[in-house]
């Protein structure tokens, strides 16, 4: 193994690598906040029924197993649709109680 490669795999393990790439998590969640809304017009949002106001209080994207927003706002990021956000009250297929 040469030098250079030995010296990568040693900062690899030592987090010297990772460091840099965990600055970039910071401005990827402010950036969250400026994802355009997700459109019941959208393909992926017609494929899975989404709708901006869920018909049942019970099942709303705010109490979503893949909705990562923060509690009380009104529009949020989904795991389901990266890079848009969803309405903290709609809905669509793929709906999962989130664990408590
Ligand atoms: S998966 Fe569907 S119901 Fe769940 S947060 Fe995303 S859009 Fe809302």
């Amino acid at each position: 193994m040469n030098q250079t490669r030995r010296l990568f795999i040693n900062a690899l393990g030592s987090g010297a690598v990772a460091l840099p790439w965990l600055s970039l998590l910071g401005p990827m969640r402010a950036m969250a906040a400026d994802d355009p809304k997700l459109s019941p017009d959208d393909p992926a949002a017609i494929s899975l029924n989404y709708r901006h106001q869920s018909a049942d209080s019970a099942r709303r994207c705010a109490g979503c197993q893949f909705y990562t927003g923060a509690a009380g706002d009104a529009w949020g990021p989904c795991v389901i649709f990266p890079g848009k956000r969803v309405n903290a009250d709609g809905v669509c297929s793929s709906w999962y109680a989130r664990a408590s």
